[in-house]
């Protein structure tokens, strides 16, 4: 039985992290409950599950949320702040934490939880691309497990079972393409959010939807893969496949591929973190081959010329160090403008690139720890604020 922390639990991953539990109660436990101001989600969560504990980031949301549960006769704690996401990470009596928040903001408690010895059920890419220099050696010197979430890491973890490591030649990352795949770039000049929030196959939170349609996302999960399994960027392959029926190939040294498939479903890849190393019940419809729209599997490769920030991921993690965090961060705060109408679409990677030409000269040969990390962060949002503002003037 896992006794689970859901950091973000009102999103698109807690949702469906619960959605996995509601299947089988008697398999965990929920002892904590975070998100950023959603109570009304929560409120709900908390009838149902009952958690121990629940934070909410938002301080006024978090007394209106105690004011309702005390009306209801409920005791489950409420907590806010920050703090709040570290209290609940490192919980005594859980033992598993799922990293479910959107953004940088999940880096801080996934780093406490691993040193107060939880084991981490990662969505949370954004925590991976900043921090996996700190964190992957803090998994092992810790001793727990980091169990990825993300369907295409999930997909890689599943073919490399069984396998000899050094045995791995590449890893296939496989992408959808997002709502613009094919699109030329004075195409992309015109999109609007609305547009690059309808993606063909996945139903996602917002942020991840945006670096769908700029392919950033991929870019993201090419410096999740390579601190994960441990692989030169270089060696990881971005294969365009819009049905999203692969969620993901490896390549051994002999030529023979291995590819792990499935419905596009988050569920599956939570049950398989949850349940590691067995195998947990079938919620999921089960993928039927002969299905139309399943039945042409197609494969393409990624256009970083249309979609340069995949080149700009590429070489921050060859570079390694903070550039990828200040990329991370630069996207978060360029993908918010887009969405609140400051920046067009093709704006979000202007303002990418430049931060990061910015910020490259000022951030080399920086020790790695959290602090170092948490200040290149900001130094990139304020960074890519004063370029938004100066380029945009809004
Ligand atoms: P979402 O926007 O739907 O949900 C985000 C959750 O995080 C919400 O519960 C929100 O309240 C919470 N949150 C935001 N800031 C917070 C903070 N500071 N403290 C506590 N909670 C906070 O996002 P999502 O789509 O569920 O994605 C979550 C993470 O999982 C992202 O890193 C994303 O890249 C990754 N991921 C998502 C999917 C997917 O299908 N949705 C797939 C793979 C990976
Ligand atoms: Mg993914």
């Amino acid at each position: 039985m896992r006794r689970l922390s859901i950091l973000g639990s009102t999103g698109s991953i807690g949702r469906q992290t619960l959605e996995v539990v509601r299947n089988a109660p008697s398999d965990f436990t929920v002892e904590a409950l975070t998100c950023e101001s959603d109570i009304d989600t929560l409120y709900d969560q908390i009838m149902e599950f009952n958690p121990r504990l629940v934070s909410v980031v938002n301080e006024s949301k978090a007394g209106e949320l105690s004011v309702r549960l005390k009306g209801s006769g409920n005791n489950t704690e409420v907590i806010t702040g920050r703090e709040g996401n570290i209290i609940a990470a490192t919980l005594d009596s859980s033992d598993t934490l799922v990293g479910a928040i959107v953004g940088f903001a999940g880096l801080e408690p996934v780093y406490h939880a691993i040193l107060s010895g939880k084991d981490i059920a990662l969505a949370n890419k954004e925590t991976l691309v900043a921090g996996g220099d700190i964190i992957m050696p803090l998994i092992r010197e810790k001793g727990v497990m980091m169990l990825p979430i993300d369907s295409e890491h999930s997909a890689i973890w599943q073919c490399l079972k069984g396998e000899k490591r050094d045995d791995l030649d590449r890893i296939l990352i496989t992408a959808s393409g997002g709502p613009f795949r094919g699109m030329t770039r004075e195409q992309l000049e015109n999109v609007r959010p609305e547009d690059a929030l309808r993606h063909p196959t996945w139903n996602m939170g917002g942020k991840i939807t945006i670096d769908s349609a700029t392919m950033m996302n991929k870019g993201l999960e090419i410096i999740e893969a390579h601190h994960l399994y441990a692989i030169d960027c270089d060696r990881i392959d971005v294969v365009v496949h819009p049905q999203s029926v692969i969620h993901s190939m490896i390549r051994l040294k002999d030529g023979s591929v291995l590819a792990q498939m499935g419905k596009p479903s988050m569920v599956l890849p939570i049950e398989v973190a949850l349940y590691y190393p067995d195998r947990g019940p079938s919620i999921v419809r089960e993928f039927d081959p002969f299905e139309a729209v399943n039945s042409n599997l197609t494969f393409e490769p990624c256009d970083t010329e249309v979609f340069r920030l995949v080149k700009l991921a590429y070489e921050a993690g060859r570079k390694g160090g903070l550039v990828p965090a200040v990329m991370n961060a630069s996207n978060e705060t360029a993908v918010r403008a887009f969405l609140k109408g400051k920046i067009d679409f093709l704006g979000i990677e202007k303002v990418v690139f430049e931060t990061v030409e910015k910020m490259d000269p000022l951030i080399s040969g920086t020790e790695l720890t959290l602090e170092s990390i948490e200040q290149a962060d900001k130094d990139a949002r304020i960074c890519s604020e004063e370029i938004i503002d100066g380029n945009y003037g809004k």
